[in-house]
């Protein structure tokens, strides 16, 4: 049934084509039923050295943005008065999976958010570890639910992930977006336009996203909020063509020659004699389904993109710290909105046989 209505929004070409590439990709049952697997048997062998310890699928593989070959990122919950060190418990564990048959090539890896990365023996299944970073099963549920708010949601991000991922812009360990980061600003692009295709969840339904609901009760499950219904009825292929443009000149002073009309021009050049586009100025914000004013918070000041975090409000755009890398994505953005609004095949920016 869902099938058929999205038919409804891919009636030309470049829309069947995303629909034809979501179908391919996107992560199946068996897929998730392979990593459920390794959580259940990794969180039963956990609980002989941290008894109390609880292990959560998060990230794509939970949020309904999944493809076939995306990892699994896992949450490993200790509860406790005191707060234990990630890099102590990760190391620990790194030892204790030595002796663990179906784990592999562990990796602790020191960032900001500590991970331990690993494989499943004889796989090509790669899981990241966190300690306590309990944030992310709460946006992996607000995720979800904007994932599943509207049928077209899940076939336009997993495209545009690709998208990305094949324009090398999808990496945060080389100073590009993560997926994370990506995500947020198309659901940000949906909730602006002038015919919304999306709400601000949060702002919504507050009791089903408030930070204070215990961990244990954030729904893993099927989704709870009823679907959200749009007026804005664009095809998967306007949405992509037009989230390029959003970026591309919305966002970025757009070049002086491209205006004919005056008025507009002359309001250009005040942008240009600033110096300062909306990537200067604003933070891009899903809670509020806005993009708002940069405050003086040393978390917005000096960085090239802003895009707040829906719980902490931090900027998961951090990564982002070189200008070269910073003129790389706006590049990108630039260059696809360029060859697609006037071919309309995903081809030209993406060559699907490649991805699949
Ligand atoms: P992919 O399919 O590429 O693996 P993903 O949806 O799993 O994409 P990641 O960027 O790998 O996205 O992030 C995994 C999860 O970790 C996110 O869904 C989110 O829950 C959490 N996360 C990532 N970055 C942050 C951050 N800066 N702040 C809070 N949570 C984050
Ligand atoms: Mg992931």
């Amino acid at each position: 049934e869902s099938f058929n209505s999205l038919q409804a929004y891919a009636k030309d070409k470049l829309s069947r084509q995303m629909v034809e590439l979501f179908e391919a990709c996107q992560q199946q049952s068996s897929d998730l039923e392979r990593k459920e697997r390794c959580r259940a048997q990794l969180q039963q062998d956990i609980q002989g050295i941290y008894a109390v310890a609880r292990l959560y699928l998060t990230g794509s593989s939970m949020n309904g943005l999944g493809c076939r070959s995306s990892d699994a990122d896992l949450c490993l919950v200790i509860k406790g008065t005191k707060r234990p060190d990630p890099i102590r418990v990760l190391s620990h564990l790194q030892r204790a999976f030595r002796s663990l048959s179906y784990v592999e090539r562990t990796q602790l890896i020191r960032a900001k958010v500590p991970i331990l990365r690993f494989r499943e023996r004889g796989s090509d299944l790669e899981f990241d570890l966190n300690i306590n970073n309990t944030v992310g099963i709460r946006n992996t549920f607000l995720l979800r639910s904007y994932a599943y708010a509207d049928l077209r949601i899940r076939p336009m991000i997993l495209v545009i992930k690709k998208w990305a991922r094949h324009s090398q812009i999808n990496d945060a360990s080389k100073g590009t977006l993560s997926s994370y980061t990506l995500v947020l600003m198309v659901l940000h692009y949906l909730q602006t336009l002038k015919d919304p295709v999306l709400p601000s969840l949060q702002r919504d339904y507050p009791e089903c996203f408030s930070p204070s609901v215990d961990i244990d009760m954030v729904p893993e499950g099927p989704k709870r909020v009823p679907p959200y219904v749009s007026r804005n009825q664009s095809s998967l292929g306007e949405l992509l063509v037009g989230f390029l443009r959003y970026y591309a000149t919305e966002f970025s002073p757009p070049s002086l020659f491209s205006f004919l009309c005056p008025a507009s021009a002359f309001l250009v050049s005040c942008f240009w004699l600033r110096g300062r586009s909306r990537w200067d100025k604003q933070v891009i914000s899903v809670r509020e389904a806005r993009a708002l004013p940069k405050t003086n918070s040393h978390e917005w000041t000096n960085k090239y993109i802003c895009v707040e975090e829906p719980f902490e409000r931090n900027n998961v755009a951090r990564a982002v710290h070189e200008k070269m890398k910073f003129d790389t994505i706006k590049a990108e953005f630039a260059e696809s909105y360029r060859i697609l609004k006037d071919r309309k095949d995903l081809n030209s920016i993406l060559p699907v046989r490649a991805v699949i």
